[in-house]
């Protein structure tokens, strides 16, 4: 949990895997958040986290995104080394967020297309079978929570919730976790796992203001007003009533 805080209105950011795990401009999840808190008066203090690095000490929100196979088989055996500071980190309510290929391996495991099994730790109940079919495109998805969600996914790995797992979303355009039911990404205790690149927070504030609000409330801190992200929120909102109006006039 957050410790080592030199001052209040610090607010520590972690990026996992950088390196290895940041595809489609995945990164602008992290300068999103960073700017974010600045426009709101924080002091964000952000991190990379790469294979071998100390992990941080002081930890408040923490951001992950996609890669290739290769990518997450680098990053595999790392991760489980770190698994039970991450555990420790969602069982106290730290906000998450994890793209495409670290979703896969927040979850149990992801067999790719040519067999290898990689291991996941489990954060999220999901499980992760490749298939031939990579599934690309545009994105709509709506959730009671967060309003409509846009975005982009490009995945051969089609992801399956257990019981354990909530859908970020509903898909109304594109494939979402698989081509057999219409849930979009997962949902445990402050954690959000999610095939949307987009970069998915400058696009949809409304996760923005969740990841900070949570962060927040761990510090005692007060939220974030509603409207705070209010002219983001309204142009991401113009884009996905757009968005869903092509959609609907698609054969
Ligand atoms: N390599 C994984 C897959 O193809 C994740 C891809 C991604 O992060 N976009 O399913």
């Amino acid at each position: 949990m957050a410790t080592q805080h030199d001052s209040p209105t610090q607010i520590h950011v972690v990026q996992l895997y950088p390196r290895d795990m940041n595809i489609y401009g995945d990164f602008g999840n992290a300068l999103s958040v960073q700017r974010q808190l600045e426009w709101q008066g924080y002091e964000p203090v952000m991190h990379t986290y790469d294979p071998g690095d100390t992990f941080p000490k002081t930890v408040d929100i923490i951001v992950g995104g996609g890669g290739q196979d290769s990518g997450q088989g680098i990053v595999q055996d790392d991760l489980l080394g770190i698994a039970p500071r991450l555990h420790d980190l969602a069982d106290a309510g730290v906000p998450m967020l994890m793209i495409c290929g670290l979703y896969q391996m927040f979850g149990k495991f992801f067999r790719t297309i040519d067999g290898t099994t990689i291991t996941g730790i489990g954060v999220l109940d999901v499980e992760t079978i490749g298939k031939p079919e990579r599934l690309i495109g545009n994105i709509v998805t709506h959730s009671d929570e967060f309003g409509d969600i846009i975005g982009y996914e490009n995945h051969s790995g089609q992801t399956f919730l257990g019981t354990d797992a909530v859908p970020l979303g509903t898909v109304m355009q594109g494939e979402g976790n698989n081509t057999t039911d219409t849930t979009e990404g997962a949902r445990s205790r402050n954690v959000i796992g999610s095939y949307l690149h987009g970069s998915l927070l400058p696009k949809n504030p409304a996760l923005t203001t969740f990841l900070i609000n949570a962060a927040l409330h761990n510090r005692g801190l007060d939220p974030v007003g509603a409207g705070a992200l209010s002219a983001a929120g309204q142009a991401a909102a113009a884009f996905a009533r757009n968005a869903r109006e092509v959609a609907k006039k698609r054969p």
